[in-house]
C-alpha cells in the first residue's frame, strides 16, 4: 500500500531533480573547506536570509545546538519558550553537551513570547545567578500549530533582545514556510537576528541538511563547535547539491501546501468527531482533538487511519497532527477527509 504520510514534512524525499543534481554535484573535502557545492549552498542561504555567512549542519537539532553553544558558555542561561522545540525535542542537548542553563517561558497561543515575559526572564546582576546570554524564538511555531510569527513581532523582539544586550537566536526550521506566508523575502523575517537556523529536509523536499547563518565570526566560531560535535563531514556536496535546488526551486510552492491545509481544516472541521484548531497565520499543519464522544484512543485512531491507507501523527493526548508538502496533492486531501470520516463514523 502506498501511504498518504501527513505524519511530518521530514518524510518528503527528493524531488527528480534533487536526485539529477545529486548524481551530478561537484564534491571536495568539506573540512578543508574544498566542497565547491557545499561552499555555494552555505553563501545562498547567508544572502538570502540576510546574514555574512552560513554553515551546512547535518540537522536542525545540530544548527540549534551549536547556535547555542556560540553564544554561551557553561552556566550561563537562554530564554526560550515552554512549547519550543529546542526545549522539548532536542534531547536536553545544550544542557548534555553545552552545560547550558534553559530558563522557559510561556508561549502564547500565537506562538510568541511575550516582550514582559522576556525581561522579566532576564537576570541581574548577582552571583547567586546565572548570566543570561541568549533568547531563542521559533518561526514558524510548531507545537503551537505551524504558525507564523509576523514580522512587526520580529522586529520588536530582536530590538527588545539586543536593547538588553542579548543575542537572538530564531529557530527557522520552516522559516521559509512563514515568508511565503507572509509574503515576504525570507530576509525580512532573518535579517535582523543573531543566529539563525532552518530545515532542507522539511518542507522543501531536500533529504538531508539544515544551515545555520549568522555573522563570520559567530560562523568561526560554529564551525569548530561542528567540528567537536563530530558535524565536519567531506564530500557532502551531494547532500548539498539537494538543498540548492532546494532553495532554488521549492520555496514558492509552499503556498500550494498551505492551501492544502487549509481545505483539509476545513474538511475535517464538518466531522463531528474532531475539533479542528483553527488558528491565525497557521502554514502547513492541521491539529485535531478527538471530540469527548469519540471512544477510540488517540493511537487507535492513528491505526485504524493507517489501515485507510492514511498516517498521521499524535502530538499530545487525543490530539492528531498532520502536516502537508509537495508529496500530498489535492486527490490526498480528499482522501485523507474520506478516511477520517470512515474511522470516526
Ligand atoms: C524539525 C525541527 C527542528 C529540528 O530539525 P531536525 O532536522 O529534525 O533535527 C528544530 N526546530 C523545529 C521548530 C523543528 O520543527
Amino acid at each position: 500500500m502506498t501511504f498518504i504520510d501527513l505524519r511530518s514534512d521530514t518524510v518528503t524525499k527528493p524531488t527528480p531533480a534533487m536526485w539529477k543534481a545529486m548524481a551530478s554535484a561537484e564534491v571536495g573535502d568539506d573540512v578543508y573547506g574544498e566542497d565547491p557545492t557545499i561552499n555555494r549552498l552555505q553563501d545562498m542561504a547567508a544572502e538570502q536570509l540576510g546574514h555574512e555567512a552560513g554553515l551546512f549542519v547535518a540537522s536542525g537539532t545540530m544548527g540549534n545546538l551549536i547556535a547555542v553553544l556560540a553564544h554561551c558558555g557553561r552556566g550561563d542561561e537562554v530564554i526560550m519558550g515552554n512549547q519550543a522545540h529546542t526545549f522539548v525535542y532536542e534531547a536536553g542537548g545544550v544542557a548534555a553537551l553545552g552545560g547550558v542553563h534553559t530558563h522557559t517561558i510561556p508561549n502564547q497561543a500565537d506562538g510568541t513570547l511575550q516582550l514582559e515575559d522576556i525581561q522579566a526572564a532576564i537576570r541581574s546582576e548577582n552571583v547567586h545567578f546565572p548570566m543570561t546570554k541568549l533568547v531563542v524564538l521559533e518561526n514558524t511555531q510548531n507545537r503551537c500549530g505551524g504558525i507564523a510569527l509576523p514580522l512587526a513581532y520580529s522586529r520588536e523582539a530582536a530590538d527588545m533582545v539586543h536593547g538588553n544586550g542579548l543575542a537572538l537566536h530564531l529557530d527557522g526550521a520552516r522559516i521559509f514556510n512563514a515568508a511565503v506566508y507572509w509574503g515576504v523575502p525570507v530576509k525580512a523575517l532573518t535579517g535582523m537576528v543573531d543566529s539563525v537556523t532552518f530545515c532542507l529536509s522539511k518542507a522543501l523536499c531536500a533529504p538531508v541538511g539544515s544551515v545555520l547563518c549568522g555573522s563570520k565570526d559567530f560562523i568561526a566560531r560554529a564551525l569548530r563547535i561542528r567540528k567537536q560535535l563530530g558535524g565536519g563531514m567531506r564530500q557532502a556536496g551531494v547532500l548539498a547539491a539537494a538543498g540548492i535546488v532546494a532553495l532554488e526551486e521549492m520555496v514558492d510552492r509552499l503556498a500550494e501546501d498551505h492551501r492544502r491545509a487549509a481545505v483539509l481544516a476545513d474538511g475535517l472541521s464538518k466531522l463531528s468527531g474532531l475539533v479542528v484548531q483553527k488558528k491565525e497565520h497557521s502554514t502547513n499543519m492541521v491539529f485535531a482533538r478527538l471530540a469527548d464522544e469519540v471512544a477510540l484512543s488517540d493511537a487507535e485512531v492513528v491505526a485504524a487511519l493507517k489501515t485507510e491507507g492514511v498516517l498521521a501523527s499524535a502530538a499530545g493526548p487525543r490530539l492528531l497532527r498532520l502536516v502537508t508538502h509537495y508529496w500530498i496533492d489535492d486527490a490526498a486531501v480528499s482522501k485523507t477527509i474520506a478516511a477520517f470520516e470512515k474511522v470516526l463514523g
